[in-house]
């Protein structure tokens, strides 16, 4: 397939669908047909156990251009790399409850969201662990595909599948129009801003590294619930610059 047909097939080109450490190919292979199927072609896969495989090209079927054009990165901070919105798909609840959308409520938010000047990321975990926590804290949600209660850990490809066919759904004549006076911040630059803090708290002596608590997850927990702006993120990190400044020259 020529890469004008890829394209074509992308009904979506800025949400890229993100597995992490997959362990096997035809996972990938199966995953990458799922997207296609339902109109996207973005696919990146951090430090697949093994890949390029032939299983992954067998298991794509007509999809073998979205695994052949898939992107290879060593971390999933590379793979969110400039996403406005960051979303973490998990079989399982966790420790400190995070927002939590439902496969419908994450793909009207994916589309209502989309942006040309910046990218969404959805984030698949390891078949044999899913995400890790500090994973999916880089996430400003979580989805749970609702199952059975006796298992509720679906295939890897399966959990894409439903996904991607919520976003198709949620698509069905919905205009692409962002309706904010200023772009939202990356999740790269949340992220900068929770070091910045981190390092602002220990030197005013509000926290204790060697005794965090649950302190730094529990402000990441509500910046990313805030969802600042571009400039919102701004004014916070000159401001912790000023407290800096004082307390640095006292
Ligand atoms: N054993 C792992 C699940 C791995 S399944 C665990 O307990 O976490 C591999 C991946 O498929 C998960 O990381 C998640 O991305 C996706 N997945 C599987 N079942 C899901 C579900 N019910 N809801 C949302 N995502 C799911």
């Amino acid at each position: 397939m020529t890469d004008d047909m890829a394209e074509s097939a992308n009904l979506f080109p800025s949400v890229r669908i993100v597995l992490v450490e997959t362990s096997h190919p035809g996972n990938i292979g199966a995953a990458a047909r799922a997207m296609k199927n339902m109109g996207l072609t973005r696919l990146y896969l951090v430090s697949p156990e093994d890949f390029p495989n032939e299983k992954a090209v067998f298991r794509s079927a007509s999809a073998v251009d979205v695994v052949e054009r898939a992107t290879v990165v060593s971390s999933v901070d590379e793979a969110i790399e400039g996403c406005h919105l960051v979303v973490g798909t998990s079989a399982r609840e966790r420790r400190i409850p995070w927002p939590l959308l439902t496969p419908k409520s994450c793909a009207e938010k994916v589309v209502s969201e989309r942006r040309d000047d910046s990218d969404i990321a959805i984030l698949f975990g390891r078949e044999s662990r899913g995400l890790t926590n500090e994973e999916l804290h880089r996430c400003q949600f979580h989805v749970n595909i609702p199952t059975g209660k006796a298992y509720s850990s679906l295939n890897l490809a399966m959990a894409v599948q439903v996904i991607c066919y919520e976003i198709l759904q949620a698509a069905e004549g919905e205009p692409l129009e962002p309706d904010w006076d200023m772009p939202p911040a990356t999740t790269d630059a949340v992220e900068h801003f929770m070091t910045h803090l981190e390092e602002t708290l220990v030197d005013v002596g509000f926290h204790d590294p060697e005794n965090p608590r649950q302190l730094m997850t529990r402000l990441r927990r509500l910046f990313t619930r805030l969802r600042p702006d571009e400039m919102e993120i701004n004014m916070l990190r000159g401001f912790l610059t000023a407290v800096n400044q004082r307390t640095r020259s006292d």
